[in-house]
Parts: structure tokens; sequence; C-alpha cells
């Protein structure tokens, strides 16, 4: 095996039974996913439309595709073929166009609604309180393309420790408010996307069970 390979096996090693690695292939050559593949593995994030789908041209059609960066609501229509599952969705209006698209092309897209907890002010999401509204608003019933399966969040960009299971411990508890109520007739969300490669061991200390795990694997990226 490679050194691709190698790392998610290591990785996988340490993960907990129920928790999903999602290996972030953006601005990775193909070749290094190939490397992934080959190796077993069949959940790869991506962050941007076209490279996403340059990439499922280009390898085998039994990964799973997901989208992991801020998607806008043009490119929605371009990623809707490929990906099982979107894991930022931050707003109202995003739902309702991936929703439209996944109905148009006669498929059900996994949702994760985004929610914001970091310090900083750029970060995309819903705030817990505005998903909590939503959800309780009735507006996440009737979708026909889409499918809530969960939440996602990132944690401050900080070496504060600390501060970021703080940041974990808040998207999960966000979801258990929404799975014991407004959500709680949905057997599908069961989704907590929390964790990077420098976070992910905290992020399952604090109630993750999907990682997102890029630069541990791949290596750093060349912008
Ligand atoms: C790039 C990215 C990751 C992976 O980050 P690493 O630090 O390389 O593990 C995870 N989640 C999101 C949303 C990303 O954009």
């Amino acid at each position: 095996m490679g050194i691709i390979a190698d790392r998610i096996a290591a990785i996988k090693s340490t993960l907990p039974e129920g928790v999903e690695l999602v290996a972030v292939s953006k601005f990775h050559p193909v070749e290094s996913l190939r490397d992934a593949y080959d190796g077993g593995q069949r959940i790869f994030g991506e962050s941007r439309a076209q490279e996403l789908t340059a990439k499922a041209a280009a390898l085998p059609g039994d990964i799973e595709w997901h989208f992991i960066g801020h998607l806008q609501t043009n490119k929605v229509r371009q990623v809707v073929p490929h990906v099982s599952l979107i894991h930022s969705v931050d707003s109202d209006r995003l739902l309702r166009a991936i929703d439209a698209e996944a109905l148009r092309e006669g498929r059900r897209v996994g949702v994760l609604l985004q929610v914001h907890v970091a310090r900083e002010e750029t970060k995309y999401g819903f705030t817990p309180a505005e998903l909590i509204e939503l959800a309780r608003s009735g507006a996440l019933d009737s979708l026909k393309g889409a499918e809530i399966k969960g939440v996602m969040g990132m944690a401050s960009n900080t070496d504060d420790m600390e501060r970021v299971a703080a940041d974990f411990a808040e998207v999960k508890a966000l979801f258990d408010t929404l799975h014991d109520g407004p959500m709680s007739g949905n057997p599908r969300f069961d989704t907590v996307s929390t964790g990077m490669s420098h976070d992910y061991p905290v992020a399952i200390a604090n109630g993750s069970t999907m990682v997102r795990v890029g630069t541990s694997i791949f290596g750093e990226r060349e912008y």
C-alpha cells in the first residue's frame, strides 16, 4: 500500500465504531484520490463544483462524493447529479435550490445544515437559534429532493482546545435539540459532521459521527 492508503488505515484504526471518515481531497490530483480508493476509501469531500465534477468523471462510479465547501446557488445544478451529501447548507434559499434540483434530477440528495458556532465572523452557517426556528416552522418537513441528515459545524480557528471542544459540544447539543424535538419524526437525522485534521479527536469526544480529514491524509494543499 502507498503512503496515502497507510495514513487512511492509521486514522481509521483510531475512529470509534459509527464514526465515518470523509477523505477531503480538494486541491489534490486524481492520482492521490486513486491511491486512497485503492486502499479502500470510498467517501471523498470536495469544495469546488468544477473540481468535483472533473474528478467524478475520472474516477470509479462507486465513490460517494460529498460537497463540503460554501455552495453558491448557481452551482447547485452542477453539483447535485454527483453528490450523495452536501455538508454546507447555510441558508433556506440554498436548501430550496438543492431540493428543487434533486427533484428535477429524480434523486434524493442528503444535506447537513451548517451551524455557525465559531467566534470568527466570516464562517458561514445558521446560528443555533435560527436553525431551531427553521425546524419548528415546518419548513424542513415538505422537502422532496433534499433529505435532511443532520448538522455540520466548524470550530473556532484557535489552538485553545478547550474553546474548540466547547464549539463542538455546542453543535452536538443543537443536534440533540433538533433530534429530540422538531426532527424527531425523521429517522435519518443521525449525522454530526465535525472535526478536521487538527481537531477530529476533540470532535469525536464531543459527539461527532463524521470527520472531514484532508491534510493528515493527502498532505498540505497547494492553492
Ligand atoms: C478543507 C476542509 C476540511 C479539511 O481540512 P484539513 O485541515 O485539511 O483536514 C474539512 N472541512 C471543510 C469544510 C473544509 O473546507
